[in-house]
């Protein structure tokens, strides 16, 4: 595999990188639902009620089960799905209000998802080049020229000597940093990606979680990543872990916190779900201004047959 050169300045040249280039994006959402229709007829709710800001340039690893609604909220902050209902913001913009034609504006010019599977982001019989100036042409890149050469971006991501080469014979780690790549290349102010290293092994996944963490320090692009892997998650100075279509928790510089969702709801942390089954009755004290006790109702546990 060729190796990803992260020691080296990434000047990607034009005034992309510095203060003058595409800085980051801040992200909003406001009490953010999203349901799908089914063909059974009956809804399936996959978000109920996000509340959340990411600051521009910051970076975040979103977690939780399978099913919680990581992809969902990815989909709705990258554009390519509205919201039921709540507000997404993009800096100004708040996206969950245009109309089809503005919004592929703004995937065009501000924001890239990755989606799951490097593949599906790629056209399998295009060389990896074709597959850059085809992300760019999408990205409405054909008439800037603030963006890196697509040669400069493979050397970036280590794909120099595959540029001619078709993306169906390269490797998942290629692919994914070709991947990277293609999402990159419209000089993003928000980056997405939905697992991005989660059918790679050791090495690869090193280097595309190094690449992300570059885009994020060279180019001050906001870079939100959905992952199952806890040591992708740790390289993320805040993660925040989703359950059942809500924020559950939040990591910060390693601590760990409860976020208090709306009308006062609280998820237990993982650990205690078990001891502490759905239905059980709890008393909750306030102890201080900073502190509140939660105890068993001890007549009220699950009742031990005599
Ligand atoms: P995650 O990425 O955390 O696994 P998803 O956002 O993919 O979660 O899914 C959240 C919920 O929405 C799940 O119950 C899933 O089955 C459902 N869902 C996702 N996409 C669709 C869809 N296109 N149609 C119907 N239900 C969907
Ligand atoms: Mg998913």
């Amino acid at each position: 595999m060729p190796s990803v050169d992260l020691d080296q300045p990434w000047d990607l040249g034009g005034g992309t990188t510095g203060p003058s280039g595409p800085q980051g994006v801040e992200v909003r959402c406001e009490g953010v639902v999203h349901l799908y229709r089914t063909f059974a007829g009956h809804d399936v709710v996959a978000l109920r009620g996000i509340d959340l800001t990411i600051g521009a340039g910051e970076r975040v690893a979103f977690l939780g089960p399978s099913g919680c609604g990581k992809s969902t909220l990815l989909t709705l902050l990258g554009g390519i799905q509205r919201p039921s209902a709540g507000r997404i913001f993009l800096g100004d913009e708040e996206i969950s209000r245009l109309g089809e034609r503005r919004l592929a504006r703004v995937r065009a010019r501000l924001v890239s998802t990755m989606l799951q599977g490097a593949t599906r982001n790629l056209l399998p019989y295009a060389t990896a080049r074709q597959n850059i100036g085809f992300a760019r042409l999408g990205g409405g890149g054909g008439d800037r020229d603030d963006l890196p050469r697509p040669t400069e971006l493979l050397e970036i991501v280590g794909l120099a000597d595959q540029r001619d080469q078709a993306v169906s014979t390269m490797s998942g780690g290629q692919r994914q940093r070709l991947a990277l790549a293609c999402a990159v290349a419209t000089g993003p102010r928000l980056l997405l990606a939905d697992e991005p290293t989660s059918a790679l092994g050791h090495a690869d996944r090193e280097a595309v979680v190094a690449l992300l963490h570059r885009i994020g320090t060279d180019f001050g692009t906001t870079v939100v990543v959905v992952t199952h892997q806890a040591e992708v998650a740790a390289t993320f100075s805040r993660t925040i872990t989703m359950k059942g279509g809500r924020i559950g928790a939040e990591g910060r510089s390693g601590s760990e916190y409860a976020v208090v969702g709306e009308e006062g709801l609280l998820h237990l942390p993982t650990q205690l779900v078990e001891l502490w089954p759905a239905g059980t009755l709890v008393r909750i004290e306030q102890t201080d201004d900073e502190r509140l006790t939660i105890s068993r109702e001890q007549s009220a546990t699950t009742p031990e047959q005599p």
